[in-house]
């Protein structure tokens, strides 16, 4: 047995009371349907869980985005007509296992945003309900993650998140931080101490660094083009406080290939993973960063898409039993992001040595 697992098996025997004790000083009080997910019926720490969850809903294909001025950004319902066609065709819909958003999201969206925030998305009608829906999926997806029904999870979900600070409209296409709130309630709700971001999006993961800035339980790693949307991301801010260290923005310029970004994965976020040593994995994925995207200009292949999920995997694997959720965030070129995606799902089914 791995020391590691050792140690997350002992702390299982005391699951209750290490879990208390995991609690955030500024925690919600968990419902009692998330005590009992706590506490597995038969006392004993379950093996880890195999399988791959896709979360998705026609639901989700039910916002549309048109600006004030008339125009309709790229952030449309057939990204995800797309990417489903793609796992589709590759067998990937058959092989997982299909997840509909059943998670109650408004507590924990009102848990993270502001009052003022959420009372303004919510006057957004149909767009609204689906942000929340977004929010539900990825809180859907933790829940099968943490009751051992799947090992991972990719939602397919829109509209993204990782921009959504308390502006009370839409920023980057984001409403609500849908990573940053899946990660606070793996740890507010299901009691996982020390959560990793990893954001491979072409755009700075800016609302989820600011969500985490100053936090010692949260590593937040996120490689994108510090000359892009939204203009933040600079490398030299590396968080504050206690979390001094746990924020790490690399930028990337225009052109970067597969090997750039792995570099920085190999150099930078290996070793801070290793010191961290999370509980809980959460990926901001977006596929803007492939190459030939509408809003991106790196030039990584789905190769990269691969590589990249596969070591977020061993990251899981080592620290976490496996414990993944992936996030759709941006990617804009249609049959890219669904080429990208379905790279990413398929290496999601890979489990080794569960
Ligand atoms: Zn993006």
């Amino acid at each position: 047995m791995h020391r590691r697992d050792f140690v997350k098996t002992a702390a299982g025997a005391m699951a209750g009371a290490m879990r208390g004790l995991h609690e955030p000083a500024t925690g919600v009080a968990a419902t009692p349907a998330a005590a009992a997910a706590r506490t597995p019926a038969t006392g004993t720490v379950p093996t880890p869980a195999t399988g791959t969850a896709l979360v998705s809903d026609a639901r989700y294909l039910d916002h549309v985005l048109i600006r004030p001025n008339g125009s309709r950004p790229p952030e449309v319902p057939e990204r995800l007509v797309r990417i489903r066609a793609e796992l589709e065709a590759r067998g990937l819909i058959e092989a997982t296992v299909p997840l509909s958003p059943a998670a109650d999201p408004l507590d924990r969206i009102r848990a993270h945003h502001t009052g003022e925030h959420v009372d303004s998305v919510r006057q957004l009608g149909v767009t609204a309900r689906v942000a929340e829906l977004a929010v539900s999926g990825a809180l859907t997806a933790v829940d099968a993650v943490v009751d051992g029904t799947v090992r991972n999870a990719f939602c397919a979900i829109r509209p993204p998140g990782h921009h959504a600070n308390n502006t009370g409209a839409e920023e980057g296409f984001c409403y609500y931080s849908n990573a940053a709130i899946a990660a606070r309630y793996a740890q507010q709700v299901h009691g996982y101490e020390k959560v990793l971001i990893i954001d491979w999006d072409y755009h700075h993961g800016n609302a989820t660094q600011n969500a985490f800035y100053d936090d010692p339980t949260v590593l937040f790693f996120s490689a994108h083009d510090w000359n892009a949307y939204p203009g933040t991301g600079d490398p030299s801010l590396t968080g504050d406080g206690d979390g001094t260290g746990l924020n790490i923005n690399v930028h990337l310029d225009c052109g970067a290939t597969d090997a750039d970004m792995l570099r920085h994965w190999d150099n930078v976020l290996s070793p801070a993973v290793a010191a961290f040593d999370p509980d809980f994995v959460v990926v901001s994925a977006g596929f803007d960063s492939r190459r030939d995207d509408l809003l991106g200009c790196f030039a990584l292949t789905d190769d990269a898409f691969r590589r990249m999920t596969r070591i977020a995997m061993d990251y899981a694997d080592s620290c976490c039993d496996g414990r993944l959720v992936s996030l759709l965030e941006g990617g804009y070129n249609l049959d890219g992001t669904a080429l990208a995606a379905a790279a990413h799902v398929e290496t999601l089914l890979e489990t080794r040595n569960p």
